[in-house]
């Protein structure tokens, strides 16, 4: 029989699953706080746990890890991690330092099935659903080497298209057993699955980010295929009944296309779309990459949307673009894996 990776366990599926070996369940939280508090990588290290459950455990369960592949380190700190997968899938994250404070920028999939017309990930469609432990471990790993602050679903995919994966992650994530992070500093993205958006809501506690990205139901549906199913009506009906703690607001990405969506008259229709709901805008400005036609907004372009919203009263800020020597900037990541780039795993099996 397969061994059951315990890295994909919440606290709650630990305990069932060591009560379901006829275990103590108390053992669940010990083990929990091995694996994400003290990194432990095999049972032998579980030293407050008998020899005898140590081997028993060795038995039906493993512990896998992940170790990148190749890191990158850009000229602004920027750096890119990639992992190879058991199965040879290519998975990037990002750490995007700033003033110390790091934020780990973390992949839910391997590629994306929700093909936007400016996203390099989209355009390699869906390889793959990431599992917890793969999710979990992109973290476990980068935090070996550096001290992560905020974590953000805008790697590889999108999270709500793998939903159970990444809720079971979140947990382990936000547990006080587990990885410890508050839910302030934990934020997901999505393109915009609003049945999804509210199961997020009803199951867990975190930061809720929306890739808005044009104004118009025209517009989106042309460079954002999900709006034909879910259109800009039907998604900001799903934020505003998004169930946000007091004093919490969501955040609204918009990508600046040259020429298309940065408009005076796009901002001005942006500012009331998003009207009521307690938000602040985050303006990411195009980031060109190789066979794609879009360009990237002029300076003045991306100064004159950013005034207008901030006249308006909007927490606004404009991402300026990180990483773009290594390619890891938003929009960027393709998780490629060069042939006969060493694959350097630890999965269990
Ligand atoms: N799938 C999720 C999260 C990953 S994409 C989502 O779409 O929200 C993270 C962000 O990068 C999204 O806001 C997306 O609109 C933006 N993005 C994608 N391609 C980009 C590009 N080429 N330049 C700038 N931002 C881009
Ligand atoms: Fe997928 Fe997000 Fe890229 Fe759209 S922007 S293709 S949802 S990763």
């Amino acid at each position: 029989m397969a061994k059951s990776d315990l890295k994909n366990f919440t606290l709650p599926g630990l305990e069932a699953f060591l009560s379901g070996q006829g275990k103590e369940r108390f053992r669940a939280t010990q083990i929990f706080k091995w694996l994400y508090q003290k990194d432990a990588r095999s049972f032998a290290e579980m030293t407050n746990l008998s020899k005898d459950l140590r081997v028993e455990l060795e038995e039906s369960a493993c512990i896998s890890n992940l170790e990148p592949t190749t890191v990158e380190i850009g000229k602004d700190g920027t750096r890119k991690y990639l992992f190879v997968l058991e199965d040879g899938a290519g998975v990037e994250s990002v750490i995007i330092p700033d003033e110390g404070r790091n934020t780990l920028c973390i992949s839910s999939q391997a590629g994306c099935a929700m093909g936007c017309e400016f996203c390099l990930t989209g355009s390699y469609n869906l390889t793959r659903n990431l599992t917890t432990a793969e999710i979990v471990n992109q973290l476990c790993a980068i935090r070996r080497e550096v001290e992560i602050r905020n974590i953000v679903f805008m790697g590889m995919g999108e999270p709500l298209h793998n939903l159970d994966n990444v809720i079971r992650a979140l947990q382990i994530m936000l547990d006080g057993n587990g990885l410890q992070f508050s839910n302030r500093r934990v934020t997901v993205s999505t393109c915009g699955l609003v049945p999804e958006m509210a199961r997020l809501g009803r199951e867990v506690i975190v930061n809720l980010a929306i890739s808005l990205n044009a104004t118009t139901d025209e517009l989106r549906d042309r460079i954002m295929p999900v709006n034909r199913r879910y259109p800009i009506g039907a998604l900001l009906q799903a934020c505003r009944e998004f169930p946000l703690p007091s004093r919490r607001k969501l955040t609204f990405e918009y990508v600046l296309l040259g020429g298309l969506n940065d408009s005076p008259a796009d901002a001005k229709r942006f500012l009331k779309l998003i009207h009521g709901i307690p938000s602040k805008v985050n303006l990411i400005p195009f980031n060109e990459h190789e066979g794609c036609d879009f360009i990237a907004p002029t300076r003045e372009a991306i100064d004159a949307f950013h005034a207008y919203l901030l006249a308006h009263n909007v927490t606004v800020i404009t991402r300026d673009s990180r990483g773009g020597d290594i390619s890891a900037a938003c929009g960027q990541l393709k998780g490629r894996v060069a042939a006969g780039e060493p694959v350097n795993v630890n999965q269990c099996s």
